[in-house]
């Protein structure tokens, strides 16, 4: 399907659909925008590969973070919002209206939000690629149970290393969680859950150089940092939880980013292209949070909102202006 000048323009098209697209799709459909969300083949954003979410408000029992997406995009199809579940491969915010590729579909709106937030980061060491889906994973709620009562190496120090290695708790024999230094980044009583937890020890001070297995992961080869000594230590399986990388390859060249990747923002909503917005983790690289995504895209909608006002306020005056 070429959709262009004979279908009409959109008056916002949002790109994702985490908790920060979500939230703009609810905003800007109840102001009666119609958005359009192109919500990625894997709809949901970082939520749909989590457990339990414990700190977004109004679920004080604590919520799966799968059951907490659907409830954002139903309450967003509720109020209009049109939600297609495909990848944008190209945008063109140097003309207008905007154009919006998909695999096999073109969009042309007037305003776009960009809440295409961040993925997992891998190590980039030897066999972890290879082996990816037969041992090395970044979701321990996706693949921990195919390693009931087996040895499991989760990589990092966050907030994320932690979660993955309590939930995993419920599976491996053993739960080994290796740092690249002596301290966690993690947040207190996230680090203090792991600490005190049985069946969790720590590796401080390490480096996973690589991984070893033919069929599936069977080890790892570490390097001991303080001393450079490298030795191999065995394991069935291997979590990478080191953090995350902004999605941004498809508006290099016309949204401007920060030297990590993140799209740069003087205020957090609006980017170097007038009608073009942002929310959520593809530009919050502080708080990263479910709950700030979810305020971003409410704040991004509201100000595609008044700019969609402006325009046609400027509209209306001109053409009350033009000779007839
Ligand atoms: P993060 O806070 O950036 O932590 C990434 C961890 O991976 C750090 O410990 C870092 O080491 C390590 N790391 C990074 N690159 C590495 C590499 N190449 N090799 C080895 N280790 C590497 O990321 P996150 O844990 O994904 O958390 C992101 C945000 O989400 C945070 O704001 C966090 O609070 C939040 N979050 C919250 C929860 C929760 O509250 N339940 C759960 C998940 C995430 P260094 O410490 O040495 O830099």
């Amino acid at each position: 399907m070429v959709r262009g000048v004979e279908e009409r323009v959109e008056r916002v098209v949002i790109i994702g659909s985490g908790p920060a697209g979500l939230t703009a799709a609810i905003y800007a459909a109840r102001a009666n925008l119609r958005p359009l969300v192109l919500a990625g083949g894997l709809y949901g954003g970082q939520l749909m590969l989590t457990t339990e979410v414990e700190n977004y408000p109004g679920f004080p029992e604590g919520i799966l973070g799968p059951e907490l997406m659907i409830k954002f995009r139903e309450q967003a199809e509720r109020f209009g919002a049109r939600i297609e579940n495909v990848d944008v491969t190209e945008v063109d915010f140097t003309k207008r209206p905007f154009s919006i590729r998909t695999g096999d579909a073109e969009y042309e709106t007037q305003t776009a939000i960009v809440a295409t937030g961040a993925s997992a980061r891998w190590l980039e060491i030897p066999g972890e690629e290879r082996l990816r889906g037969r041992g090395v994973s970044s979701c321990a709620t996706c693949d921990g149970a195919f390693f009931r009562d087996k040895r499991i190496v989760v990589a990092g120090g966050g907030d994320s290393a932690m979660e993955e290695a309590l939930f995993l708790t419920r599976f491996g024999s053993r739960v080994t969680v290796v740092h690249r230094r002596d301290r966690l980044r993690a947040s207190r009583i996230m680090a203090d859950r792991a600490r005190s937890h049985p069946k969790i020890d720590f590796i401080w001070n390490a480096a996973i150089e690589a991984v070893h297995g033919e069929t599936h992961v069977s080890g790892l080869r570490l390097r001991d940092l303080t001393d450079g000594r490298t030795y191999d230590f065995e394991t069935d399986a291997l979590f990478v939880a080191i953090g995350h990388t902004p999605n941004t390859a498809i508006f290099a060249g016309q949204l401007d980013l920060d030297e990590r990747g993140y799209i740069a923002s003087p205020d957090g909503t609006s980017t170097n292209v007038d009608g073009v917005f942002v929310a959520g983790d593809v530009y919050d690289v502080r708080y990263r949070q479910a709950i700030t995504a979810a305020g971003a895209g409410c704040r991004a909608a509201m100000d595609v909102e008044k700019y969609l006002e402006a325009a046609e306020f400027e509209v209306d005056s001109l053409a009350r202006l033009s000779p007839l």
